[in-house]
């Protein structure tokens, strides 16, 4: 097969040309390939072997662009990448591998292009398309790469125990693939794949992390947390996740499946946001579930104080994975912490102060704290289904109302402490928080309005309250 169609863009003449002018071959290869087969959009990295030196044919590419961008090399690697345009060209020599126990770093030698097929992951992520001057635009493919696109198959080219054994990252970028591309993993693969995955743990965190972002940031990313869970590599990833497998029974009593319900709630969030860390919240949201369900004779399951547990199991899961701790963490633990707070109010129609509770307390996350409870409710009964979500339409106007009205998301006091302390003559001290704390409930019950008038009588007569006596007159 031809596709010259496939390198029209300039670049991909100019580095023809240079591989002419060193007398090498060069091929693009990998994800290029696969996603203009797949039709997938517009790339933004191309990969390019070289048989030969990929750190010259890259200073070639450089002398030959109009603007002679900057060559980064990475030494180490045997690698080169240039940008021109918007777009990441990476270079690399054409290489055989060879891998030992302990890492997943190769000992690397020069190779063909054969060579440099075999040691890729999987048949699709092995193609390539010549872009030599009597072959230009010819896909070389020699595991059938092209056939498992059509058929949609993650496959390794090689042995899989030995693909999956030499670098177990690929294992992860299987289960990535087959998620972003709504693919099949070949049945040898799967089998490998799960005798190879207490092999995961050689591998850094970072490039776990990496892989499950992509698998969170896919359109359906239950195929992917199945998958891992199907094959044993979630319970050494996120133990908290497969911890919330199973539904126990006791006297009749069963309480749904936390893991399922979890990957359900996932699969709804995705489809209303792509911000990937309250998909993360919407992947963690009832990992607290497995350590506080406990049965009680009269009342069956309960789950207590679940969101507060796991708001703190979010951090040392942050913490273990060395995901940044930092306002995505805390933003993802105030997600979990407040998860069925919403809930609640649907249950019921919902008073005006337990709305302006939920705006205080959520602040300028309310509307991602709605998505979640929206993705939360996965009632298969018709009816309890459309109550819930007409009741969050309810909640969701009156959000609005609340907000034009009383201001109080992210709101501060209208007395302020200093005030309180000139008005009666004080020192900082425990009145000063009883009097505010008095002020933000009212305003909250809405017992008196957002306004400073208002709560300045209130705190006058909070302050006589507490035998307190003023000693400024010019209110
Ligand atoms: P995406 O950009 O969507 O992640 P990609 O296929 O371009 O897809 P890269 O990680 O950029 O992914 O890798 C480029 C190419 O390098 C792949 O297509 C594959 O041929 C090869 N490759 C990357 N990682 C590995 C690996 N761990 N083992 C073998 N080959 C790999």
């Amino acid at each position: 097969m031809n596709y010259k169609n496939a390198l029209d863009h300039s670049i991909f003449k100019i580095i023809s040309k240079s591989a002419q002018e060193l007398q090498i071959d060069a091929y693009v290869i990998g994800g290029f390939v696969r996603d203009f087969l797949l039709k997938r959009g517009n790339p933004k990295d191309i990969d390019i072997v070289a048989v030969g030196s990929g750190i010259e044919l890259a200073r070639q590419v450089a002398q030959n662009l109009p603007n002679k961008p900057k060559v980064q090399v990475f030494k180490t690697y045997g690698t080169a990448m240039l940008r021109f345009e918007d777009i990441e060209i990476e270079f690399v020599g054409a290489r055989k591998e060879s891998y030992n126990e302990n890492s997943r770093n190769p000992i690397v030698e020069n190779g063909t292009l054969e060579d440099d097929q075999n040691r890729r992951d999987f048949t699709i992520n092995a193609l390539a398309l010549s872009l030599n001057k009597s072959s230009y635009g010819d896909l070389l493919d020699p595991f059938q790469g092209e056939l498992d696109l059509e058929h949609k198959i993650i496959r390794t080219p090689l042995d899989p125990d030995i693909t999956y054994s030499d670098d177990p990252l690929r294992m992860m970028r299987a289960v990535r693939f087959a998620t972003q591309l709504g693919f099949t993993i070949d049945s040898k693969s799967l089998d490998s794949i799960s005798k190879n995955n207490h092999r995961i743990e050689i591998i850094t965190k970072e490039r776990i992390v990496v892989e499950l972002h992509k698998i969170l940031e896919s359109p359906k990313p239950s195929i992917g947390f199945l998958l891992l869970e199907q094959t044993g590599l979630l319970n050494q990833i996120l133990p908290e996740l497969t911890a919330l497998k199973g539904i126990d029974e006791i006297e009749g009593q069963r309480h749904k499946d936390n893991f399922y319900h979890t990957l359900e709630v996932v699969d709804n969030i995705s489809k209303n946001t792509d911000n990937v860390w309250l998909r993360w919240a919407a992947l963690l949201h009832d990992i607290g579930k497995a350590p506080t369900k406990r049965f009680h004779k009269k009342i069956g399951w309960t789950f207590h104080a679940h969101e507060f547990e796991g708001s703190k199991m979010v951090y040392r899961l942050f913490k273990r994975l060395k995901m940044p701790l930092n306002d995505k963490m805390k933003f993802v633990q105030k997600m979990v912490f407040m998860s069925s707070r919403p809930i609640a109010l649907a249950d019921d129609i919902a008073t005006d102060s337990a709305v302006r509770r939920l705006v205080f307390d959520a602040g300028d996350n309310v509307e991602e704290l709605m998505i979640l409870c929206e993705a939360d409710i996965t009632t298969k009964n018709i009816k309890k289904y459309k109550k819930y979500h007409e009741n969050f339409k309810n909640v969701r106007d009156k959000i609005v109302e609340v907000e034009e009205r009383d201001q109080v998301r992210n709101f501060q006091p209208p007395v302020s402490g200093e005030e309180i302390m000139e008005t009666f003559g004080l020192k900082p001290s425990r009145e000063i928080g009883t009097i505010k704390e008095s002020i933000k409930e009212a305003i909250l019950e809405g017992d008196i309005p957002n306004e400073y008038e208002a709560a300045f009588q209130l705190m006058l007569e909070e302050g006589r309250r507490l035998g307190l006596t003023r000693v400024t007159t010019d209110k």
